[in-house]
């Protein structure tokens, strides 16, 4: 299994300051089946389960919260690479602090990642962003000699010099539950794509962040001890660019 770099979590913008500490307060006042609703400084929800499937109680505000799919050029399996992770991880940085939005959930795979962001009110501007993080990271790469590498020539005639598929895929946010849907389906991507067993067992997700606030139990979907079956995500995959 790939050590983790924790390279990850450093990029995931903090939606909820004080939010891990608040629950684990709870976890100590409140026995296992016991469910309480938990509204936090932050504009967010949780319902504190326990050992249970993962719930979060966030109020979707409409047109505020997307999922993507971002895919390399030509699937090269190259974002996963310690350089490449950091290349990533200071792209968005770089984009946060120009047009700030919240990281929900985010995985990265070899060729391609997931994410859902929240953005500021009335600013739907997610294209921009990712132009601007796709630009930041290939300049990034391309200068450690990442960059160029596989590109082909008639990519390379037509000044085509990024590591990312042009197209991308998005999917407004409608509801809680498609909330709860695109979160586990990012935090089961790992799985899905063989690169590891266990959700708890890929470095490259918010999943670890989510655990440690309680949200999901570590074991969420784990293999280790016995096999378990893959959930079925619906309409998700259908849409998720894959
Ligand atoms: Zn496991």
């Amino acid at each position: 299994m790939i050590r983790g770099s924790g390279a990850l979590t450093a990029v995931l913008h903090d939606a909820c300051p004080g939010a891990g500490s608040q629950l684990s307060a709870l976890s100590r006042q409140h026995s296992a089946l016991q469910r309480r609703r938990v509204r936090l400084a932050a504009p967010c929800w949780f319902v504190y389960r326990p050992g249970v499937m993962p719930e979060y109680r966030r109020p979707i505000a409409p047109g505020a919260t997307f999922f993507f799919t971002v895919v390399t050029h030509a699937r090269r399996p190259l974002l996963t690479g310690e350089k490449a992770l950091e290349c990533l991880r200071t792209a968005f940085r770089e984009e946060h602090a120009r047009r700030p939005f919240e990281i929900d959930g985010i995985v990265i795979l070899p060729d391609h990642l997931h994410c859902v962001w929240t953005l500021p009110q009335d600013d739907t501007r997610f294209s921009m962003r990712w132009s601007a993080i796709k630009a930041g990271f290939t300049r990034l790469y391309r200068a450690i000699g990442g960059g160029e590498a596989g590109l082909s020539a008639s990519r390379r005639r037509r000044g085509e010099r990024g590591a990312w598929q042009r197209r991308f895929w998005d999917h407004v946010i409608r509801s809680e539950d498609d909330y709860a849907r695109h979160m586990d389906y990012i935090h089961y991507n790992p799985v899905k794509h063989e690169v590891a067993r266990c959700p708890h067992a890929w470095p490259h997700s918010s999943f670890g962040k989510w655990v440690r606030r309680g949200v999901y139990a570590r074991d969420w979907m784990c293999a280790c001890a016995s096999p378990v079956e893959s959930p079925d995500f619906g309409d998700v995959d259908g849409r998720a660019g894959k």
